[in-house]
């Protein structure tokens, strides 16, 4: 399911929880955790977040009928909640009858551009019974994820009566000790930098926070260490493909996120302290907000070789430009060529053109002789470089252990039915 969310109110994560709740009454068993996919992040009219979820479930009821109470509850949601019209939104879902093993369709979706018609013939070649509108595309790139590699947030929902309210009263210094606690099993849920919480958004959505991490029983847990003033009604732990690096190509169009290997043929660092690299004469640019990426980068030079992964976006200026996200610098180039010095009186020399020789500078002298190869030092080193900004996809540079922890139905279900009910 996708597109069920607004600026006015909802969020497809909230709906699918609703859902999920219907499920469980309805004795319709969930054989995993729910999936959060985020989609394509550069694409430029996406929803605010850009994911859709899916729900895989077991029942001796007909398709068809599940369908209908899906689509039900998909019309009851976009209309009295989202009120989908009002903001142009198209929810839409999707059907698969039995386990969906092909990931073409994800592997499109996450990485590039999706028309509504590819979607729609995709579904129909596969089998896949498709309802609503735009919103397809979405749903059917989640029927599709079937991933190695996972991570989880765990997110809860404020009452509705409370929806209307921008702010939220969430104590920080509860996040900073959950964070130490649990690290690097949790992440990216504070910017220790600028000191604010990464974990909440800031509309009039349901969500009262989400927090991230690799192991689903210790974010559990910080449903009891998170204090806050703000009541929960509903929470739910999904699975997700954040922090994987999905979303990353070797193939470089616009609004993908290509990835580039080559040697820096100029650096230049321009007004406001954004730096543009040359590499392989493609334009790179690095944003002052990416923060230390942006300083690393004003130290690259010449004849540096680095791999660059970024969003390929169209530019006024440059045509075609690639906004860094994660520089690795694998060879720094330590060494530079230095005219001879005078053979008589031993000064500096300056060159008089190609296979011309020298003339020294100090007493006039011309002589032939070779350019001479200096170390010089550096003030970088290799590795790799990241933008601070938060991105739901990027892997963080710590991130090396992403497990998939296997649940039975029974503890799935015992954690689903405590999580829907769940309040503070
Ligand atoms: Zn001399």
């Amino acid at each position: 399911m996708d597109d069920h969310d607004s600026p006015e109110a909802g969020c497809t994560t909230h709906f699918a929880t609703l859902l999920i709740k219907e499920f469980l009454k309805e004795k319709i068993k969930l054989l995993d955790f729910p999936y959060l996919i985020r989609l394509n992040p550069n694409i430029p009219w996406k929803t605010r977040g850009n994911a859709s979820i899916k729900l895989i479930i077991e029942s001796g009821k007909d398709i068809s009928e599940i369908i209908d109470i899906v689509w039900n509850k998909s019309l009851e949601y976009t209309e009295k909640i989202s009120k989908a019209k009002k903001y142009n939104r198209k929810p839409g879902l999707a059907i698969a009858k039995y386990k969906f093993t092909d990931s073409w369709f994800y592997e499109k979706a996450v990485k590039d551009i999706v028309p509504l018609n590819l979607a729609k013939e995709y579904a129909e070649k596969n089998g896949i019974m498709i309802k609503g509108d735009r919103g397809i595309i979405g749903s059917i790139a989640a029927i599709s994820y079937n991933p190695e590699e996972i991570t989880y947030e765990l997110i809860t929902y404020r009452p509705e009566e409370e929806w209307s309210k921008n702010k939220r009263e969430i104590d920080f210094n509860s996040v900073v000790n959950f964070e130490n606690k649990y690290f690097p099993k949790v992440f990216e849920n504070v910017d220790y930098i600028k000191k604010y919480l990464l974990i909440s958004p800031h509309g009039h959505d349901p969500i009262l926070y989400g927090i991230r991490g690799i192991d689903a029983d210790i974010l559990i847990k910080g449903l009891d260490e998170i204090k806050t003033k703000d009541s929960i009604d509903m929470a739910m732990i999904f699975k997700t493909n954040q922090a994987t690096d999905s979303h990353i190509t070797h193939k470089n169009y616009f609004y993908q996120t290509t990835e580039i290997v080559g040697k820096v043929l100029m650096v230049k660092i321009i007004e406001g302290g954004d730096v543009i690299i040359n590499v392989n004469n493609e334009s790179v640019l690095v944003y002052k907000e990416t923060g230390e990426l942006n300083l690393a980068s004003k130290y690259l030079r010449k004849g540096d070789i680095i791999r660059v992964i970024g969003a390929v976006k169209p530019s006024i200026k440059f045509g075609k430009i690639i906004e860094a996200e994660r520089i690795e610098i694998l060879e720094l180039n330590d060494k530079i060529l230095r005219n001879p010095r005078c053979p008589k009186c031993n000064s500096s020399s300056e060159s008089l053109g190609k296979n011309k020789g020298f003339r020294c500078k100090k007493c006039g002298y011309k002589f032939y002789g070779e350019k001479i190869i200096e170390k010089v030092p550096r003030e970088l080193t290799t590795g790799i470089y990241q933008s601070r900004y938060y991105r739901h996809l990027t892997r963080p540079i710590y991130l090396d252990l992403i497990r998939n922890q296997t649940f039975n139905e029974d503890q799935i279900s015992s954690i689903l039915n405590k999580l829907v009910n769940y309040k503070n």
